[in-house]
């Protein structure tokens, strides 16, 4: 009995042998269907475009050029000649890989200057970089707080936070998107009944393009005694005077956030992730973080971009401010066009709320058609009902052009039956 048990052991319970093949399994055929509704509606299919040169205010796709906004590159670093040169030699002086983890096999200059240059920008302690900014979450929170503790996050959270939350094996919770009261109400009812309470919260949030109220969040993390971890993701780069994130745009003293996330993959043109904080837990995470300890260091070609990139973002802060004078007015535009935009503010991501999901898509194709790119964003990305094409501002879009996009946008939501009810 003992011997049959352990064998089958590791065997799921609803193993068949047709469920055995990936491709039998039920949701690949339900994903399937879904997939071939799409391409054969008349709006198209709008995934995976094959672009053919660097996407900044504009980009060109099979010969034909077209205005932008559906990348994160918001300061137009990607596509930098400083920032190519500077990948060039790096390229040329360590090759293209650094082929295993930095706890043995060593550093290169570049990422030491990088994680150095990042710490000062940050205003904080010290810095550690990873290869991915989704995996810097998913590692840093599973390795953060384990069972018996809690995660507490923003409703809107990005997936990395909950993939973090699922492999800590912690208990997980979101609060209503930007609402301090809920938040508040959670930690009174929560705090004592686990260990450790992590909130986890963005800078700026990618799908309604809000900020979050970090004093608001910082009084409540020292009232309950719980830790706090800020993803930065599309806030640093972007927001503040500088474009120091939400720490400078709030004026908040950095040693108040316990870990300051971000990625590497958008101001910072290039690819990655960071975690920014005291240096005695970075000095820790450096040796005991698992998705740093056995994960490769960041090729010498993202870390010399986005070193040179964070080099830009200091010399230039003229860029910030480009960017914030676009999202203002792309913002203005759009709401005197009667267009939905949520609770878009402060940063460089402005939301048309449409509704319902072939609406979007229809817009989104209209709009393409006439030259313009902005994502179409549908459940389970957003709640049901409130899909969106989703405008992201860079420092290089010039004032004409996003005058003609919103009055593009304006005359293909009203083609489409008007902007979403409420
Ligand atoms: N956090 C947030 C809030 C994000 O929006 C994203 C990606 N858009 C990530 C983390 C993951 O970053 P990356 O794409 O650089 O892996």
């Amino acid at each position: 009995e003992t011997i049959k048990e352990t064998i089958f052991l590791d065997v799921p319970p609803q193993w068949s042998p047709d469920s055995a093949r990936v491709d039998d399994f039920p949701e690949v055929a339900r994903f399937e269907e879904r997939l071939d509704a799409v391409t054969r509606s008349p709006a198209g299919y709008p995934y995976f475009r094959v672009h053919e040169g660097a996407i900044t205010d504009t980009t060109v796709i099979g010969g034909r050029p077209y205005l932008s906004f559906g990348s994160y590159n918001y300061l137009g670093l990607s596509g930098h000649p400083a920032v190519d040169a500077a990948v060039h030699e790096a390229v040329d002086r360590y090759g293209t890989s650094v082929s295993a983890s930095r706890v043995l096999s060593g550093e290169r200059d570049l990422t030491v200057r990088l994680e150095r240059a990042l710490t000062e920008f940050l205003g904080v302690g010290d810095c550690l970089t990873l290869v991915s900014g989704h995996a810097t979450n998913v590692t840093a929170i599973g390795h953060l707080v384990g069972p018996g503790d809690l995660v507490v996050h923003d409703a809107l959270a990005h997936d990395s936070i909950l993939q973090g939350c699922a492999l800590s094996g912690a208990a997980r919770r979101p609060f209503a998107h930007n609402d301090t009261a809920a938040l508040e109400r959670m930690l009174r009812l929560n705090r004592s009944r686990f260990r450790r309470v992590l909130i986890a919260v963005e800078g700026a949030y990618s799908m309604d393009g809000d900020l979050v109220d970090l004093p608001a969040v910082i009084e409540l993390k020292k009232r309950f005694g719980a830790l706090l971890m800020v993803d930065e993701a599309h806030s640093i780069g972007t927001v503040g005077e500088r474009g120091r994130g939400v720490g400078e745009f709030h004026g908040v003293d950095r040693a108040d956030v316990d870990l300051w996330m971000g990625t590497l993959s958008k101001a910072f043109a290039s690819c990655g992730g960071y975690l920014g904080g005291s240096a005695r837990m970075v000095r820790w995470l450096r040796h005991t973080l698992p998705g740093f300890v056995y994960s490769v260091g960041l090729t010498p070609a993202n870390a010399a971009a986005a070193l040179a990139a964070t080099e830009l973002m200091t010399a230039q802060p003229e860029r910030v401010r480009a960017l914030r004078r676009n999202s203002a007015l792309f913002l203005d535009l759009a709401a005197a066009a009667g267009l939905s935009t949520g609770s878009s503010a402060g940063t460089p991501i402005v939301p048309c709320i449409l509704g319902d999901s072939a609406k979007t898509l229809r817009v989104a194709h209209g709009l393409f058609e006439r030259g313009v790119i902005a994502d179409p964003i549908f459940h389970p990305a957003v709640e049901e009902g409130l899909s969106r094409l989703r405008f992201f501002i860079t420092s290089e879009h010039r004032e004409d052009d996003i005058r003609r996009a919103v009055a593009l946008l304006a005359g293909e939501v009203a083609s489409a039956g008007g902007p979403a009810a409420g």
